[in-house]
């Protein structure tokens, strides 16, 4: 299971911190270049006013008009609401005229300009003769000593005070803009960051499920790609994958069927061939055995009747030596043909090795047993083989036995049948012989 609160967590801080540093730089960088910006508005405000005024009262200072110089501060405490004191003062700091009230200490007055800026801004600004042209007729020696460049004679100075209250006003307000900017700007970037995160997990939930179904077998699922938005193009990967997987797989299943199919018919062909003895197209030993401990049991269980009968070609090496291997092999299947031909279709008739045969009857007892043995005797000793256009006749000696229901195992009834046939053969051959010996029937 994705950690989805964790993506969507690093996605938001990813989208939003970057956002939030830029609009708290943006703030800050605007509020200390606005707030200085206004002080030195306010500063040269000052320093204008305060030069206006000492331009003003030079002749009046000249003159020793100090009514005039009294209306001049008075003028210019009421032109401007944030002036709050203006003192005249004369070359040897006697005060001239005065206007409203100084809170701040007077600075330095030393002839140059003076700007002090506390909780108040104080501005001394010395007053100095304006220079006359060479051609005034009334300029006289201070007018050519200035011409060569001599200093100026001071006529006294402006001293003037302005609140810095609206100063402080403007400052307060833009901080609480700013900060209110700042926090909107904050606000806002964190719910798009959000939102977006949001987005983004979404779709990933959405693919995530799918492929933990096809993780946990389901091969049938899809994202569906109408609703995936931005990630569309991952969602067509991951299903053609998906769908590459389920032709990958149906293949596989495919090919394990087949393979599983044709095992199955190499096994059937393999027993089937182990069953079947591949010259006459009777029964093997082995399914001779199965079907013969098979009858025992039921003979066992319902009491029944069953018999055997152990067949061998006479001399059969004789033919082999004299005809070939070929025509043997031709008397093995003519005689398994004759065979068949006498039995029923519940007996079985098989190829126990060689030119030995048996044949296994269920519901027959010796006695019939011995008839039928005496029928195959005869059919095939009367019967005979084409060879080179010559007959090739052969004969078979045959052992009789019954099952005994006390017997043990299917061995010793098969020593049973042997034993008759092995006295078939001492008697002479082309006969037949009851086992233990009760009867037998020859040619
Ligand atoms: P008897 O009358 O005592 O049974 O003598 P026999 O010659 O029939 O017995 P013997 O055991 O001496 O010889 C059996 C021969 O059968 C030997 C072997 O070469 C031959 N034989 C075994 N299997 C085959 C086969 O599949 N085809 C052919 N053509 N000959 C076989
Ligand atoms: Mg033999
Ligand atoms: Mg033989």
């Amino acid at each position: 299971m994705l950690k989805l609160q964790g993506i969507r967590a690093r996605l938001w801080f990813a989208t939003a911190l970057p956002a939030m540093l830029v609009i708290a730089l943006l703030v800050i960088g605007f509020a200390t270049q606005y707030g200085d910006r206004v002080v030195s508005v306010l500063k040269d405000r000052g320093v204008a006013s305060a030069r206006q005024l000492s331009s003003a009262a030079e002749f009046m200072l000249f003159a020793g008009d100090r009514e005039g110089l009294v209306r001049l501060a008075q003028a210019a405490m009421h032109s401007d609401a944030q002036l709050q004191g203006v003192i005249i003062y004369d070359a040897q700091g006697r005060t001239r005229a005065r206007a409203g009230q100084l809170t701040a200490q007077v600075p330095q007055m030393d002839g140059e300009l003076h700007v002090q800026l506390l909780q108040h801004m104080v501005v001394a600004q010395p007053i100095y003769p304006t220079s006359v042209g060479l051609d005034d007729p009334y300029a006289g020696e201070a007018a050519s000593e200035s011409q060569a460049g001599a200093v100026p004679h001071l006529l006294g100075y402006v001293v003037l005070e302005m609140s810095l209250q609206t100063l402080d006003q403007q400052r307060r307000e833009l901080l609480v803009w700013s900060l209110l900017t700042a926090a909107g700007g904050l606000v806002l970037t964190g719910v798009l960051a959000s939102l977006l995160a949001a987005v983004v997990t979404t779709q990933i939930a959405r693919i995530n499920r799918v492929v933990e179904m096809v993780g946990h077998g389901n091969l049938s699922a899809r994202v569906d790609e109408g609703r995936i938005g931005v990630l569309r193009p991952l969602a067509v990967g991951i299903n053609a994958m998906i769908g590459q997987i389920a032709v990958t797989q149906e293949n596989l299943q495919h090919q394990i069927r087949q393979a599983t199919q044709e095992l199955r018919d190499q096994k059937e062909a393999a027993e089937q061939a182990a069953r079947t003895d591949a010259l006459t197209g009777v029964a093997s030993r082995r399914a001779f055995t199965e079907a013969a401990e098979a009858e025992m049991q039921r003979a066992i269980r319902y009491r029944t009747e069953l018999s055997m009968l152990m067949m061998d070609l006479d001399h059969f090496k004789v033919i082999n030596d004299t005809h070939g291997h070929v025509t043997g092999d031709a008397v093995l299947v003519s005689f398994a043909q004759t065979v068949l031909q006498q039995i029923r279709k519940v007996d079985l008739l098989a190829r126990l090795g060689g030119e030995e045969f048996v044949v296994l009857l269920p519901n027959i007892n010796a006695e019939h047993a011995l008839a039928l043995a005496e029928r195959i005797r005869q059919a095939v000793s009367s019967g005979h083989l084409q060879v080179d256009g010559y007959p090739l006749r052969f004969s078979v000696s045959i052992g009789v036995a019954q099952f005994d229901h006390n017997e043990l195992s299917l061995n010793s009834w098969l020593a049973r049948a042997d034993v008759a046939l092995y006295r078939a053969k001492s008697l002479g051959r082309d006969r037949v012989v009851l086992d233990a010996g009760e009867s037998s029937s020859s040619a």
